[in-house]
């Protein structure tokens, strides 16, 4: 990739970092419970378990398990991504708990119900600043592949 330079900027704010090295895996911006522990994301002020106030800011880990997937035939909007026959949606169950839906990278094929996902980031499109603007999706994971 040579267009490196480009800053990257959340499509929304708030609910992922971005690494200033590009290789690095983001992370998602969740919360954790000071009463009984649980996480959630996206952020919370108020435990959905025990409703206690006060969560801390946490970030979660940019691994997780493919929980369930569908493939959707329609290009994802705003995007410019070349693959435009459509893309994966799935849940991903984290290890600290919480399921993320969000948009997969990779085709038709490439997923099956239990594999281990990575987190990283997609350029939908430049805005007028010429930053990359970016969503999170998952990957399958590469870990054990030469
Ligand atoms: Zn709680």
């Amino acid at each position: 990739m040579s267009e490196a330079s480009a800053e990257r900027v959340p499509v929304e704010a708030g609910f992922f970092t971005i690494p200033d090295d590009p290789s690095a895996s983001p992370q998602l911006l969740g919360s954790k419970c000071v009463e009984c522990g649980e996480y959630f994301f996206p952020r919370r002020p108020i435990c959905a378990r025990c409703l206690a106030h006060g969560c801390e800011d946490v970030t979660l880990s940019s691994r997780g398990t493919l929980f369930t997937y569908t493939y959707v035939h329609f290009p994802l909007m705003n995007s410019q991504r070349a693959d435009h026959g459509g893309y994966g949606v799935g849940q991903v169950d984290l290890p600290e708990g919480p399921r993320i839906q969000a948009v997969l990278s990779g085709g038709e094929n490439d997923f099956q119900i239990g594999m281990e996902m990575e987190l990283e980031l997609e350029t939908l499109r430049q805005n007028k600043q010429g930053q990359d603007v970016v969503i999170y999706r998952f990957r399958p994971s590469t870990d054990g592949e030469a």
